[in-house]
């Protein structure tokens, strides 16, 4: 299991996210990427190496206020570019960062190509952008749920979906997955290291939790859509360990 950043609101989401994975290296990864969704839809970036080495091969205008991004321990399939994450659905219309491991991706993966869907990578993360993509529901949060219904495993993920470029949902199960609240933006991550620059108010998800995450606040919800409630608080992180971050 290793490292996601997420961020929406009004900065350029690239560097934020890039240095976001910077903080989470000491984790330990193979490969890295982050997924920007602008005006003209969902851009990927991954490679195997380093965050540096990603950073250093960004394609020219790069661009969008609304992105994820992701270290990976590979647990499926071996370290190189293809099966990086963020992972994509046929279209590009979604992309998906995950940690932790769908226990059932053989039979899922068999179902989707069984549809005709081509599988590009060796993950068993990729199922659930497919799975995301195919949902009819209406809403992202209902169609990361629908996806979430045909898993069975553990999951910290964050997915983007170019119809809904003002957003990110979450979810959590035996992965640590929290919201961090800015002035009219918003972060997640799976480690409070990779955004505490930023911000020390928090959300932490429970399992079976999904959030919607917009700059202008978060919705938390069970795997069956009802509301819970869940407040963010102020940890008191000693300010000497704050600025040790900024460096
Ligand atoms: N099981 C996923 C993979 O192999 C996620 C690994 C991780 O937690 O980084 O791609």
């Amino acid at each position: 299991m290793c490292g996601i950043v997420g961020y929406v609101g009004s900065q350029q989401a690239g560097p934020v996210l890039l240095e976001g994975l910077t903080r989470l290296e000491h984790r330990g990864y193979d490969s890295a990427g982050l997924a920007l969704v602008g005006s003209s839809g969902i851009r990927v970036a991954k490679r195997a190496g380093r965050v540096r080495d990603l950073a250093d091969a960004l394609p020219k205008r790069f661009s969008g206020r609304t992105g994820i991004g992701h270290t990976r321990w590979a647990t499926h399939g071996p370290a190189n570019d293809v099966n990086a994450h963020p992972h994509a659905d046929t279209d590009g219309r979604v992309a998906v960062v995950h940690n932790g491991i769908i226990d059932n991706a053989a039979v899922l993966r068999q179902r989707l190509s069984d549809d005709g869907v081509v599988l590009a990578s060796d993950t068993d993360t990729e199922v659930l952008a497919h799975l995301v993509a195919r949902s009819a529901a209406e809403t992202l949060e209902a169609k990361v749920a629908d996806a979430l219904a045909a898993v069975e495993g553990t999951y910290g993920l964050a997915v983007l979906h170019a119809d809904f470029p003002d957003r990110l949902v979450v979810a959590r199960n035996g992965s640590p997955l929290l919201v961090g609240v800015g002035e009219r933006e918003m972060y997640v991550a799976s480690d409070l290291a990779a955004i505490v620059r930023h911000t020390t108010t928090v959300a932490h998800l429970d399992d079976g939790e999904i959030a919607t995450v917009t700059a202008g606040g978060f919705t938390t919800y069970r795997l069956d859509l009802t509301r819970t409630a869940r407040d963010a608080t102020t940890l008191d992180v000693d300010p000497a360990a704050r600025s040790e971050e900024r460096r």
